[in-house]
């Protein structure tokens, strides 16, 4: 009821008489109820879910005894309209429904005025049992690493080495996969967000992994580059430049410092090493149930860092038909600074 409370918060800013929370994280946030349709509707006095057969079940073995579970009738929107009443002034989440899904809400409510909302905010500071949930999903992804390291060899495939990894976070307890796993070798490796391919594993070859794992419903993410073989030159400080961006920014995460700022701390580290043009991307996201979530380290986001904010840090630097490195961690902000939930090493490994 606790997060329920916090939501009807929102009554008074918007002026709302009721609330229809249709995205599903945040369905699942505030009610505990894990499926995949229906509405949590939220008036000041009482909560309900509304689903169909498929969910009726489920849905009372996993929301609070405080929210009620309907079966919907004729349709969803008309045993909303039900538990809503008179309502007048209806809450929708502006991002979570479609053009379509508004005007199928709209002609439930004849006359009644919906008031567009977003609720993302509300999960921004996880409680201990949400960080215990991304600790676990930290650790499965940890540990789905190095078992995937002892069989890494040259002549594998991306896809192979992809299929492997995503076995072993199953294999460990993971529920699904944060995101599609990233594997990116050689020169692919400058591919940010590169999917993996037939491409064989080379010596030489940076390989970039980036992959997470989801447990209770919460979401890990850790990037790791590695050398097939012996490391070039290049390839050292191309990396150390990076890490040594990722360790000045993991040592500014604090409470009360703005989001932005600390993106600015890895990006003057690799001014000052010659790659900030190099790195095409934020520094950093907030996550839990969904994988991006915010804050963001990014230059244009001023939010203030709070005790409870679980957040990656992830620096890259890519070039154009040459490779590319990234390293990420996932990081709690603590009461004075934060605490590292990623223990996969950060030495760079030369593989087989
Ligand atoms: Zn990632
Ligand atoms: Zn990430």
């Amino acid at each position: 009821m606790e997060r329920i409370n916090a939501a009807r918060a929102l009554f008074e800013q918007f002026g709302l008489d009721v609330l229809l929370v249709q995205k599903s994280k945040n369905r699942r946030y505030l009610s505990g109820f894990s499926g995949s349709s229906g509405c949590l509707v939220i008036t000041p006095e009482r909560a309900a879910l509304v689903t169909d057969g498929r969910y009726t079940v489920q849905a009372k073995r996993e929301c609070a005894p405080d929210t009620a579970v309907l079966l919907q009738g004729a349709s969803l929107w008309q045993t909303v309209g039900e538990v809503a009443g008179g309502a007048q002034r209806i809450g929708v989440e502006q991002d979570a429904v479609t053009y379509e899904q508004w005007g199928k809400i709209a002609a439930a409510f004849p006359g009644r005025q919906l008031v567009p909302v977003m609720l993302d905010g509300l999960r921004r500071v996880k409680d201990q049992r949400e960080i215990r949930s991304i600790e676990e999903a930290v650790r499965i992804a940890d540990a789905a690493f190095a078992k995937l390291i002892d069989e890494l060899r040259p002549g594998m495939t991306e896809l192979q080495a992809a299929a492997r990894l995503e076995f072993f976070m199953r294999d460990g307890g993971a529920e699904g996969l944060a995101f599609s796993t990233i594997v990116a070798s050689g020169a692919r490796s400058a591919l940010p967000h590169g999917q993996p391919t037939q491409k064989r594993l080379q010596p030489g070859d940076f390989v970039t992994f980036d992959f997470g794992a989801v447990y209770n419903g919460y979401c890990s993410d850790i990037t790791r580059t590695v050398v097939l073989g012996r490391v070039d030159c290049w390839q050292k400080k191309l990396y150390e430049a990076v890490l040594d961006a990722q360790l000045a920014a993991l040592a500014a995460v604090r409470p009360g410092i703005r989001a932005s700022e600390v993106d600015a701390v890895a990006r003057e580290r690799l001014r000052q090493s010659g790659h900030l043009a190099a790195f095409s991307h934020g520094l950093g996201h907030s996550l839990g149930l969904a994988i991006h979530e915010e804050p963001r380290f990014s230059p244009a986001c001023d939010t203030v860092l709070l005790p409870g904010m679980v957040m990656t840090v992830e620096p890259g630097a890519y070039y154009d038909g040459v490779g590319g490195v990234r390293i990420e961690d996932v990081v709690v902000v603590t009461e004075t600074g934060c605490r590292k939930l990623t223990q996969t090493d950060k030495q760079l490994l030369e593989i087989g």
